[in-house]
C-alpha cells in the first residue's frame, strides 16, 4: 500500500472521538484526557504510517484506545476491598482511617479552620499544638510533634543531632536495614549529612562496641527497630537500658526509630508477639522515638517524634521542618485517631480499624461471616469453601506474627483462577485476594463486614454471567 493510502486509513480525531464516546466500555474520564489519549495514539499511528506500517482496521484502533483508557482509569485512586489478609498493606494504602477520623477530615476539608489561629487572642497560633499535647499524653512523652512520615522524622532528628563537629551517628551493623520502598538507613543518614559509624557485627553487637566508637565527633546513638525481619540463633545486643546509661555517661542522646507505632500491646490483641510501644521505649529512657502514623497506630501517613522537650523544640526550629510538615487534613485525621485512643474506655479497643482487624476472633467473628457468604454463593459454578488461613500485620511490621484467620477459597469450574482474580480486580470497587494451591482466596480479616455483600454480588456477577465467554476470551 502506498504511503498516502496508509494515511487515509487513519481516522480523523473528531470522528474517532464520537465513536469512542458512543462505546459502552469507555470508562468515564475527563473529556480532555480522552481527547489527549486519542490524539496521542493517532500521532503514533501517523509516525508508524510514515515508515510504511498499516494502521489497521477501525475496530482495532477503537479497541486499542479503549484498552489505553481503561488502563488509565484503573490508576485513578479509588477504594478497594482488601481480601489479602495483610492488614497494613502498603500497596493498598496502609491503614484505613477510623470512622471518627474520616468524619473529622470530611468536615475540616470543606471549611476554614483554626489551623494556625489562636481563637482566644485572635492572633496567629501554633500549628498542631493540641495534637502535640494529646500525643504526648497518649505516649507518656514529655513532648511530641509530627511531620510527613517516619522517614522524614528520622531525617529531622539526624539533621538536628548529627551535624558539624558532631556529625557521627553510632549504629549497630545489625540495624543497618532497608525498611522497604527504598528506605535504607545508611542512605537516609547520608542524605541528612550524618556520618555513619557502624559498630559490631550483623548478629552481635556489645555495649563495648558502642563505647569504643564514642568520641568528640559523636552526635548521637541510634537504635533502629527490626520491624520487617527478625534474627535468631547466635545473636546478642545490649539492652535499651544499657545503651541509655552509656548515652547518659557520655552526654549523648539515644534515639530509637521504632517504625511500627504500636499503641496497644499487640500480644493482648491476638496470639502474636509483643511489639514495643513508644511508651515503653520512653520509659526505658530513650531520648527520642520516631514512629509512623499509618502502621499499627492506624491513622493517616505521618511521622511522630516523641520524647525530650528540648530536643523536640529544637527539631521544630530546623528550617527543614517546614518542608516536611503535615497538611491540615492529616493533622485532623491524626487528631481524631489519637482522641479515639484516649477516649476508649479501659479494657475496650478504640474504634480504629487496625486494632480491631488484628483482634477479630477467627471462630466468633470471621467463621460465621464466612458461612453466611457460603450460603449466599451456593449456586455459583465453583468449588467454594471456608478455610483456616494466616493473616499478617504487614506494612513492614511484625514479620513473625501469623494471625490465625478464615478465608473463602474459590476454584471456579468454568474459568481459571487467574482470570477470576483479574475480573475481581476490574470490579467497582476492585476486590483483591491472593492465589494459593490453585484456589483464589479472600481473607475475611481484612474485609469490612459491610463489604461482604459487595463480595457476594461481584462473585455472582462474574461467575454467573452468561456472556462471560463472548466478552472475554483471554485465560
Ligand atoms: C516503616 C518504618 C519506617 C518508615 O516509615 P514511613 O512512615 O513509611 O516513612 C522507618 N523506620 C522503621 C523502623 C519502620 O518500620
Amino acid at each position: 500500500m502506498s504511503g498516502r493510502s496508509l494515511f487515509s486509513r487513519i481516522p480523523a480525531v473528531d470522528k474517532l472521538l464520537s465513536l469512542v464516546e458512543a462505546q459502552e466500555g469507555t470508562p468515564s474520564l475527563p473529556q480532555l484526557l480522552i481527547t489527549e489519549t486519542v490524539r496521542q495514539y493517532l500521532s503514533e499511528l501517523r509516525s508508524a504510517a510514515q515508515s510504511g506500517k498499516d494502521p489497521g482496521e477501525l475496530e482495532a484502533i477503537l479497541r486499542e484506545i479503549e484498552t489505553r483508557l481503561s488502563s488509565l482509569a484503573s490508576t485513578r485512586i479509588q477504594p478497594v476491598i482488601n481480601g489479602t489478609g495483610v492488614i497494613i498493606h502498603t500497596n493498598l494504602g496502609r491503614s484505613p482511617l477510623a470512622p471518627s477520623a474520616a468524619q473529622a477530615v470530611h468536615e475540616i476539608a470543606q471549611s476554614y479552620s483554626n489551623l494556625e489561629f489562636d481563637l482566644p487572642s485572635g492572633a496567629r497560633g501554633s500549628r498542631g499544638g493540641y495534637l502535640e499535647a494529646i500525643l504526648a499524653t497518649l505516649c507518656g512523652a514529655e513532648s511530641a510533634t509530627v511531620c510527613n512520615n517516619c522517614a522524614s522524622a528520622l531525617i529531622l532528628i539526624l539533621k538536628h543531632l548529627a551535624n558539624g563537629e558532631r556529625s557521627e551517628v553510632i549504629i549497630s551493623r545489625g540495624e543497618l536495614v532497608e525498611i522497604g520502598g527504598g528506605f535504607r538507613i545508611p542512605e537516609i543518614m547520608e542524605t541528612s549529612g550524618a556520618t555513619l559509624r557502624e559498630v559490631g557485627a550483623t548478629n552481635k553487637t556489645s555495649l563495648r562496641d558502642y563505647e569504643k566508637a564514642i568520641g568528640p565527633q559523636t552526635g548521637m546513638i541510634l537504635k533502629v527497630h527490626r520491624s520487617n525481619f527478625y534474627m535468631g540463633g547466635f545473636v546478642d545486643e545490649p539492652s535499651t537500658e544499657e545503651l541509655v546509661a552509656l548515652g547518659k555517661e557520655h552526654d549523648l542522646p539515644v534515639i530509637e526509630d521504632l517504625g511500627s507505632g504500636a499503641m496497644i500491646a499487640t500480644n493482648d490483641l491476638a496470639p502474636i508477639p509483643h511489639e514495643p510501644t513508644s511508651r515503653e521505649a520512653l520509659q526505658r529512657g530513650i531520648d527520642l522515638v520516631c514512629v509512623s502514623g499509618d502502621k499499627l497506630l492506624g491513622g493517616p501517613q505521618a511521622g511522630l517524634i516523641l520524647g525530650r522537650k528540648d530536643l523536640v523544640q529544637g527539631i521544630k526550629k530546623e528550617p527543614f521542618f517546614r518542608a516536611l510538615r503535615c497538611d491540615k487534613l492529616v493533622l485532623t485525621g491524626l487528631q481524631a485517631t489519637i482522641e479515639s485512643y484516649l477516649q476508649s474506655p479501659s479494657g475496650e479497643l478504640p474504634n480504629i480499624p487496625v486494632p480491631h482487624m488484628i483482634a477479630a476472633s477467627p471462630n466468633d467473628a470471621l467463621l460465621p461471616r464466612a458461612k453466611r457468604l457460603l450460603r449466599k454463593l451456593k449456586d455459583i459454578p465453583a468449588h467454594i469453601s471456608c478455610e483456616e488461613s494466616i493473616a499478617r500485620c504487614g506494612g513492614g511490621t511484625m514479620p513473625q506474627a501469623e494471625i490465625p484467620s478464615i478465608s473463602l477459597s474459590i476454584a471456579p469450574k468454568e474459568m481459571s483462577v487467574t482470570k477470576l482474580a483479574r475480573l475481581l480486580r476490574g470490579k467497582t470497587p476492585p476486590i483483591i485476594g491472593y492465589t494459593a494451591d490453585d484456589h483464589f482466596h479472600l481473607d475475611l480479616r481484612t474485609i469490612r463486614p459491610d463489604q461482604d455483600s459487595l463480595v457476594v454480588e461481584s462473585l455472582q456477577e462474574i461467575l454467573l454471567s452468561t456472556d462471560r465467554k463472548s466478552n472475554d476470551v483471554s485465560p
